[in-house]
């Protein structure tokens, strides 16, 4: 199944888009295909996503070492909407940023321009970070302890 969450595989989802064989046909596929990056570390991928204007600000770099110290759970998209060149997803995702269990909540906003989309910008919703025991139940639900499951070292 691919890392977005739908039942097709990757090659049949996100795949497409990252290795730039097709650009995604709807905001929400971009998103879903941005989240799938994020997990197989294509930063470059991410980033020229972005809307022109906001890849300044997002470097390459910067998303590298971010994808590279997390582990990626899933991703729920709740709501998605397109109307004409503009979309927005609201989405939750879940991962392990060293021995924290996050949750990213947040409602993108996504502009269709030259007939392809991206990622504008998004308001999220503070979700408290988790903390976890290596003796805890790991929290992405596979009922092992931490330390068998996502931990590392
Ligand atoms: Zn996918
Ligand atoms: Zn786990």
């Amino acid at each position: 199944m691919c890392y977005c969450g739908t039942d097709l595989t990757f090659e049949h989802c996100c795949q497409p888009y990252i290795v730039g064989q097709r650009t995604p046909a709807h905001a929400e596929q971009l998103m879903r295909s941005r989240f799938s990056a994020y997990v197989i570390r294509n930063a470059d991928y991410i980033h020229h996503t972005y809307a022109v204007e906001k890849r300044p600000e997002n470097v390459i770099a910067d998303i590298n070492d971010f994808a590279k110290s997390c582990r990626f759970i899933k991703l729920k998209v709740l709501n998605s909407e397109e109307n004409g060149d503009l979309a927005t997803v609201e989405f939750s995702a879940q991962y392990f940023y060293q021995n924290l269990f996050c949750q990213l909540n947040e409602l993108s906003r996504f502009e269709k321009r030259d007939d392809q989309w991206f990622y504008v910008d998004g308001d999220i919703t503070p979700t408290p970070d988790l903390k976890v025991g290596r003796n805890d139940l790991c929290p992405c639900g596979s009922d092992k302890k931490y330390k068998k499951c996502h931990a590392t070292g």
